[in-house]
């Protein structure tokens, strides 16, 4: 199945200049919903994995599904101040000022294997945030996965130290 067809593209959204990748076209079929998971099953292969960690918001709907397929717990990574037990915190940089991203300072073990997954590696600032969290933690990261990759982005470069696979490449 042509995963493609089920991405629609706003232009302009959420600010001019942004080709917005949007996959609730994709997450509302079922039956490409299916593929898309098989497709990213089979990215990960038969690597062991303990842990999904997926970025909110977007990266939760395939996570989620990805952890139960794979046997494996599911951690998110969240926007400061929505975890509420303690936490670590990873300062990134936006085109125009700074975010962060956190997680719970429990959610991984030391040496645990941990896939990373979000919807869409643009810049590659918010998935190199996750990174660090992880690592920080004491995870192993075995994979970043994610369902598009926004290859004119160059996101791929903050990425360098781990494999990086997608299923679409715009
Ligand atoms: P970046 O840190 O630039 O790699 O941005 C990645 C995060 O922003 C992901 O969590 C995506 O959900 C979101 N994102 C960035 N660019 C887009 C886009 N063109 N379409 C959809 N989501 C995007």
């Amino acid at each position: 199945m042509n995963l493609s067809e089920y991405i629609r593209n706003i232009e302009d959204f959420p600010k001019t200049g942004v080709h917005f990748k949007d996959i609730t076209p994709l997450l509302a079929n079922s039956e490409a919903t299916d593929s898309c998971i098989r497709q990213l099953l089979a990215l990960v292969g038969t690597q062991k994995i303990d842990k999904v960690v997926a970025i909110e918001s977007r990266g939760f709907f395939f996570g989620t599904l990805l952890a139960q397929k794979l046997n494996a717990g599911f951690i998110p990574i969240r926007k400061p101040g929505k975890l509420p037990y303690k936490t670590l915190k990873e300062p990134y940089e936006l085109e125009y000022g700074m975010d962060a991203l956190e997680i719970h300072e429990d959610a991984i073990k030391k040496g645990e294997r941990v896939l990373l997954h979000d919807d869409v590696l643009a810049t590659g600032g918010t998935a190199r945030a996750a990174c660090n969290l992880i690592e920080n933690l004491g995870g192993v990261i075995v994979q970043c996965n994610f369902l598009i990759e926004l290859e004119f982005l160059d996101g791929i470069k903050k990425l360098q130290s781990h494999t990086v696979k997608s299923l679409l490449k715009y």
